[in-house]
């Protein structure tokens, strides 16, 4: 490709709502341009990255004998419904109706219309397993779209369903698209971990997620230092203690004006793991179709951690949960904010849960349900009997690892560019899709559900990898693998080995971009820095030598001769491509 053919429209600065440096570069460089909030346009040079991320994808699944199929992104609002979906999945769903008043969906994730392909088509167990997947475009109505490609509102996933007649032949399948998955991220250039994930919206039992490591990362992964356990914060568990404390007489303690765990834990000289505090939230249940009908939960935790809301939303069945407020805390507790505590509360109709961390707690501080009071020594079940316990807490980097049970957790960022799930009956039971077994008896198929952002995949290996000037892609997915830049097109030497070299390289089937403009050079090697080809080959000062200039975007610099440059990038491209790829 010649540059002066080409379509990159840079921008000198990158616009003021761009957060993210994947966001700010995609911008700036042309790769991608915002027509309204969460949607964008995909220019040449981003839709060649997309493409290059697009055929691994295809190329693994494939490999892994998944079928490819096209699904369309509207669809109707019957399949939602059979599913129950309709009424649950809240405001990310964008519905509308056509002009005979039917409605419809734009497609956020294709579970119901895969079910209906296969309803009454696939029809034997001779049929199963059955794999189908596409690379197709999803509308998400996401609350807050943000970070450019990486939380859009419309964007592009490969979705893959898998039909089965047993569970065995689900692990099989769930195993296989694991290492196709694990072979895709590695083919990219990318480092991920694989951690254990909620399976939020989608529904099923168990799920894991594939997380590109980046600073950025809107995920928070917890993993432990001494076995392989990993899991996303949403989901991490962490092991609790039992403390072997002789437990002392409830002693009521004068706290004026203490509300937070902070002030309480430092005026009464007590650690705040020491204490338990209590969360009121309202919410809606997730079969609420009113969407108005509000419930009250109220919720103690070890006073040094925090809620998480995604266990809550799952224990309470909630569609909508939030924290409530002042006013409405008061009256559903008719205790005063800040001293609430289980001894003598005096509440109906609200859910009262526990978080696991406060059973085996000794003496610990609570509320006294009295304003300006709090009750030291409290001691479960001696003081207060909770019947709903279970784990709610956000485990941090320190706490004891669920799994090894010796080693720490640590915390750090990812982004999730992946999701599988063994989804098990959810749909097909709600939606009857049903086979005939070995002895003619109808059963319900048996499902997993695969995912991957295709943008979001795209823009992570910038996130992962790039400095000030641009992104460092790996080769595997960069727009293109070499620059040529001559210093001065004017010099009819520099120009005709220019050429030479851009037509050799074609020849050789290396994605090169010649940059033939007639700009300055520090132009040049700007707009080479955003474009991000992992060689760049000067033409310039040297040539008098016989030298050209490879500049790798990494940094490392070398002189090569002219005189065999074609075969010379040819073997380092097929290096840098090699890395990854085996498998
Ligand atoms: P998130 O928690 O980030 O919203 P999700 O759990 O809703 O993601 P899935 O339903 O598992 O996502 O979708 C499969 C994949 O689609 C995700 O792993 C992610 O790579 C991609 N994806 C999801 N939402 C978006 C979005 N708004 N923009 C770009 N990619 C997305
Ligand atoms: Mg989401």
């Amino acid at each position: 490709m010649r540059y002066s053919k080409y379509y990159i429209p840079t921008l000198r600065e990158a616009p003021s709502d761009a957060e993210v440096p994947s966001q700010q570069f995609a911008v700036r460089g042309g790769y991608i341009k915002k027509i309204a909030t969460g949607i964008y346009d995909c220019l040449p040079l981003g839709l060649k990255v997309i493409r290059k991320v697009e055929n691994i994808v295809r190329q693994e699944m494939n490999r892994a004998g998944a079928l490819e199929v096209s699904m369309p992104t509207v669809v109707p609002a019957e399949l939602w419904q059979k599913s129950g979906r309709w009424y649950m999945y809240g405001k990310e769903l964008l519905r509308f109706k056509d002009r005979a008043e039917r409605e419809y969906c734009l497609g956020p994730t294709h579970e119901e219309v895969i079910v209906d392909m296969v309803t009454n088509s696939v029809k034997s167990y001779k049929q199963l397993p059955l794999n189908l997947y596409q690379i197709q475009t999803k509308f998400r109505d996401e609350i807050r779209p943000r970070f450019g490609l990486m939380r859009a509102r419309e964007f592009t996933m490969k979705d893959a369903y898998s039909f089965h007649d047993s569970q065995l032949s689900l692990d099989q399948t769930y195993l296989e698209m694991h290492e196709a998955y694990s072979r895709i991220f590695n083919r990219c250039g990318l480092d991920f971990r694989v951690v254990k994930a909620d399976s939020g919206n989608i529904g099923g039992n168990a799920s894991q997620e594939f997380m590109i490591t980046a600073d950025t990362g809107e995920d928070a992964i917890l993993f432990c230092n001494d076995c392989d356990y990993a899991a996303n914060s949403e989901k991490a568990t962490t092991l609790v203690l039992n403390e072997s404390e002789e437990e002392l007489a409830l002693l009521e303690v004068h706290t004026p004006e203490k509300k937070s765990i902070e002030e309480v834990a430092q005026f009464l000289q007590v650690d705040s793991a020491k204490t338990i505090k209590a969360l009121v939230y309202k919410y809606l249940d997730i079969k609420d179709q009113t969407d108005a009908d509000w419930l009250y939960a109220v919720v103690f935790i070890r006073g040094d951690y925090e809620l998480n809301e995604v266990k809550l939303g799952n224990a309470l069945s909630a569609k909508v949960l939030m924290l409530a407020q002042d006013d409405e805390i008061a009256r559903v507790t008719k205790a005063p904010v800040g001293y609430i505590g289980p001894v003598g509360l005096d509440i109906k109709n609200v859910r009262v849960l526990a978080d696991d961390s406060i059973v085996g707690l000794k003496n610990a501080v609570i509320g006294a349900n009295m304003t300006d009071y709090h009750i030291k020594n409290f001691n479960h079940p001696r003081d207060f009997q909770f019947s709903e316990i279970t784990d709610l807490k956000t485990a941090k980097h320190g706490d004891i690892c669920p799994e090894c049970q010796k080693g720490n957790l640590s915390k750090e960022r990812g982004i999730e560019v992946g999701h599988i799930f063994k989804l098990g009956k959810k749909y097909s039971a709600a939606m009857q899709a049903t086979y005939l077994d070995t002895d003619g008896k109808e059963q319900v198929f048996i499902m997993g559900c695969y995912g991957i952002g295709i943008g979001r995949t795209a823009m992570s290996a910038i996130e992962q990898s790039h400095d000030e000037r641009g992104p460092i892609w790996p080769i595997q997915i960069a727009p293109f693998e070499v620059i040529i830049i001559p210093a001065n097109l004017e010099v009819e030497e520099q120009r005709s080995i220019c050429e030479q070299l851009y037509s050799d390289l074609l020849a050789n089937n290396i994605d090169v971009l010649f940059d033939d403009r007639k700009e300055r050079i520090g132009v040049k090697f700007n707009d080479a820095d955003l474009i991000g080809a992992p060689i760049r080959v000067v033409l310039g000062k040297k040539l008098a030598e016989g030298l050209a200039e490879l500049n790798y975007r990494n940094g490392q610099k070398e002189d090569v001769k002219i005189a065999g440059l074609t075969t010379y990038l040819c073997n380092i491209v097929k290096e840098l491509k090699s890395v990854n790829s085996e498998s």
